[in-house]
């Protein structure tokens, strides 16, 4: 599966400037720990239609990393993008979380910068990677996930986030040497303001959920750190957003180099591991119906998505008071109660979270039962974000949406989104 870094100069990948080629060994490139691994230890069997890890030619630091997450073949994703994201090349993927999207373009920077270590003397607040992120939870994820990939190949992650201690971002910028470099765009700014960070060194740019930032209004702000990097032929960038619209399109244009594009569609991934359920009611069935799902469902942990925050907040207030385990996660809650809230969300201490959409990007745990839809979302893809939710990472989901007189019109842009359509039925009177 892995192309011939020969041909790549023809073809759009990225040979100047400090980004090298594939056939480099990096002297980091070991365990730390006293027993060798080797990769006879991760033992994936070939199977049709499937790509392992194997077949990717990947630095064995990064497949130590690989086999402990446990993760045996790529995703959809990982399996078209890396391709060409490994031999250089810029990707554009349209792709939801859940997708296995992170590592997709983790893997990729990870494995360019093993295999072209810098010789030359390096300095603070240089990294070699960016990932730009709209939400601080997302940005706090996908620095968990680098931390994993990178456990064996001693390349640094560092994170920049709105809302957390800025002195202490600042004095690790100054103290430690970073590779990865992973923030929302208003606190990076600040950071580039202030000198802290300097992106003329960056090899690889990830832009993560493009779409979300365009409707955050972030744009403005991440153009001007895309004109603080290296030229696009002189970087690797890595694109991905849930939806094209054409100002999408035009930031595709503006910022990539012969992009390969790769789709992820969204329904594939919905389609087989989440179990989708409209109940039709009116809007004042909606809360007893919600306690009894809550209750009565095989419901291990839920999230349950509303419009907008003072929704969630009468939602989570309604619930606490009736004593259920419950947390909340919208834009106004503190970003240290937010981290801590997920925390205990995915401990099991909490087993209900209640969230908007923006908020519910960012949440990333594998072992979510089920999704409510207390109201139906104003745009169609936050249905589909909303229930990627559940059925992640091979594991099976229920979604179950509220339909009342305010907000069924919503269902069909939604069923024109999937492509099909939902049936709707009325909620059972009591569950057994
Ligand atoms: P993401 O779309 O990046 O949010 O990833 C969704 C989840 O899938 C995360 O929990 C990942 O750890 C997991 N994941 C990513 N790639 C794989 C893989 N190849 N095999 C199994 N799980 C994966």
């Amino acid at each position: 599966m892995t192309s011939d870094p020969s041909n790549d100069a023809a073809s759009g990948a990225k040979t100047s400037g400090r980004r090298r080629n594939r056939s480099g060994r990096n002297r980091n490139d070991q365990s730390p720990s006293s027993k060798p691994w080797d990769v006879s230890d991760f033992k994936v069997e070939p199977a049709p239609g499937k790509v392992r890890f194997h077949d990717l030619d990947l630095p064995e630091s990064l497949m130590h990393a690989i086999a402990d997450l446990g993760f045996e073949y790529c995703s959809p994703i990982q399996a078209e993008a890396l391709p060409h994201s490994l031999s250089g090349h810029d990707v554009v993927g349209k792709a939801q979380t859940g997708t296995g999207k992170t590592a997709a373009f983790l893997i990729a920077m990870m494995d360019d910068f093993l295999r072209n270590p810098i010789e030359e003397k390096r300095y603070m607040g240089e990294p070699r990677g960016l990932i730009i992120a709209p939400t601080r939870e997302l940005v706090m994820q996908i620095a968990e996930d680098a931390k994993l990939l990178a456990k064996y190949a001693g390349l640094s992650v560092q994170v920049l986030v709105g809302g957390m201690d800025q002195h202490k971002q600042r004095q690790k910028l100054e103290t430690e040497l970073v590779d990865i470099l992973v923030a929302t765009p208003g606190r990076l700014i600040d950071f580039a303001g202030s000198n802290d960070v300097h992106l003329d060194q960056i090899e690889v740019m990830v832009i993560d959920e493009a779409d979300r930032m365009l409707d955050m209004g972030f744009i403005p702000q991440v153009r001007r750190i895309v004109q603080m990097t290296p030229r696009n032929h002189n970087r690797q960038t890595l694109f991905f957003s849930a939806t094209f619209t054409p100002d999408v399109e035009r930031l595709v244009e503006r910022w990539l180099h012969e992009p390969i594009r790769i789709e992820i569609e969204p329904d594939n991934m919905a389609a087989d591991s989440v179990e989708q359920r409209v109940y039709i009611l009116s809007s004042d069935e909606k809360f007893a119906l919600l306690k009894r799902v809550i209750a009565n469902e095989n419901a291990e942990s839920l999230i349950v998505f509303a419009n907008r925050r003072d929704e969630v907040k009468r939602l989570y207030e309604k619930l606490k008071r009736d004593g259920i385990a419950v947390g909340i996660l919208s834009g106004e809650v503190p970003q240290q109660k937010r981290v801590s809230t997920l925390e205990r969300f995915k401990s099991g201490q909490i087993k209900v979270l209640v969230a908007t959409d923006v908020a519910g990007r960012g949440i990333h745990v594998d072992n979510i039962s089920h999704v409510v839809n207390y109201t139906l979302p104003e745009e169609p893809e936050d249905y589909v974000h909303r229930i990627g939710r559940t059925g992640r990472a091979g594991k099976t989901g229920v979604s179950i949406s509220f339909a009342c007189e305010d907000d069924s019109f919503r269902l069909e842009p939604i069923e024109k989104l999937l492509g099909r359509k939902l049936e709707c039925v009325v909620p059972p009177a009591e569950h057994s």
